[in-house]
């Protein structure tokens, strides 16, 4: 077995009732054109999979990444769903299929992808991360906790392999730059970067390991899309390799314990919780939200992908979905408690972001239509005090 590459590209192309998931007949006619791709010989295996009201194409091919016929393949596979949800009427059918026909590679064209490719271990566990109502750098927090924290991966500390720890890939969004820093000795420069979630996301991490090579990677497609200007309110998704070395699958779902905020939710434009959620509760049906993420565990053998179905059968998987584990309630409960807390603020800070990182604003509108209302504070003081002595503003109680 050479090298595999497993290509994991998601769009929204449309959903029922505002923004809570897609038709159930969009994911199939998604999986009728990559089981063509299978016999096609573009792929070898997938998977389709939703979180909120985004399509995950899981893939697996020997073509390397940013591959023409793969990235044409799931373009083929959401412009049929897209079909699908024009003919039904759906919100925002085809919302994410940015250009009217596909050239050469799916960035830049709306769609978002992870891909990683490696040399195939005796055994491959990998954990598809996939998040709905946030943005790429929502993944910073959770993915410094994996790789870098030793109270979260007891791994980093007792694994002889991941003892030296780990490499970041970080990209600057607003330079279109990016840098590699090494943890532990340079964790404090990593954390002054990616803190800043307005601007620095985790794009990939390397395991310093040469024989283990690429340990996770976070689709950030739309961040390189127009430098300098901040664009990439894309749902997100990413794809990360297991244990032998790497983190356990327990020591990579551990952070979303904690319902950390992120930003999105309602219009793009809000902080909430992550709610960990079973891929088929996912939907987001509170104030749209609150932000979603699914934990999906299957594993790669011989290019092609194996989940817990009685026979592996090409295109028909069913991962192992972390997080429809009871044991998440408790979290889901926390977060929900927050999740109701800040929503009270209604459209005042810290719910709603920042102005300049709304994904759409009135305010600029408002600003001109009153401008003319706005008065000199010092002079209308002034104002206000002659008037009082004239005795007519006086009020006598
Ligand atoms: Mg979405």
């Amino acid at each position: 077995m050479g090298k595999v590459t497993l290509s994991l590209i998601k769009a929204d192309v449309g959903s029922v009732a505002g923004h809570t998931r897609p038709h159930p007949k969009m994911m199939e006619v998604a999986k009728e054109v990559l089981k063509d791709g299978v016999k096609a010989g573009t792929i070898n295996d997938f998977m389709v999979a939703r979180c909120g009201d985004d399509i995950s194409l899981i893939m697996t091919h020997e073509k390397g990444e940013n591959n023409e016929q793969v990235h044409k393949l799931a373009w083929d596979a959401f412009s049929a769903a897209a079909e699908v949800a024009k003919k039904f009427g759906l919100y925002g059918a085809g919302q994410d299929l940015l250009s009217d026909a596909f050239s050469g590679n799916i960035r830049g064209l709306g769609p978002g992808a992870a891909e990683m490719t490696f040399e195939e271990r005796p055994s491959e566990p990998i954990i598809a991360l996939l998040a709905d109502k946030t943005e790429p750098s929502a993944f910073n927090l959770p993915l410094a906790r994996i790789y870098a924290d030793p109270f979260t991966t007891t791994g980093l500390v007792i694994d002889s392999r991941m003892h030296e720890g780990f490499i970041f890939e970080v990209v600057d969004v607003k330079e279109n730059k990016r840098i590699l820093l090494k943890t532990p000795e340079e964790l404090h420069d990593l954390l002054a970067f990616i803190g800043d979630i307005t601007r620095y996301a985790i794009k990939r991490i390397y395991s310093k390991q040469e024989n283990i090579g690429i340990a996770a990677v976070v689709s950030t497609e739309k961040l390189s899309l127009l430098a300098g200007k901040y664009v990439g309110k894309d749902d997100p998704v990413a794809l990360i390799r297991l244990q032998s070395g790497l983190p356990a699958a327990g020591e990579v779902t551990q952070p979303f314990a904690f319902p950390a905020l992120v930003s999105g939710w309602m219009r793009g434009s809000h902080w909430g919780p992550w709610l960990p959620s079973a891929m088929d509760y996912s939907n987001t049906t509170f104030y749209d939200g609150p932000p979603r993420i699914v934990a999906l565990g299957f594993q790669v053998k011989d290019g092609k992908l194996i989940g817990i179905e009685e026979e592996p059968k090409v295109g028909e998987h069913k991962p192992v979905d972390f997080f429809a584990d009871p044991a998440w309630d408790k979290v889901r409960h926390m977060a929900m408690e927050q999740a109701i807390y800040i929503r009270r603020h209604g459209p005042f800070m810290p719910a709603i972001l920042p102005p300049e990182e709304l994904e759409y604003t009135t305010l600029p509108q408002v600003r001109s239509r009153l401008a003319d209302r706005w008065e000199d504070y010092e002079a209308a003081q002034l104002h206000s005090l002659k008037e009082e002595y004239k005795g007519e503003h006086i009020v006598h109680e």
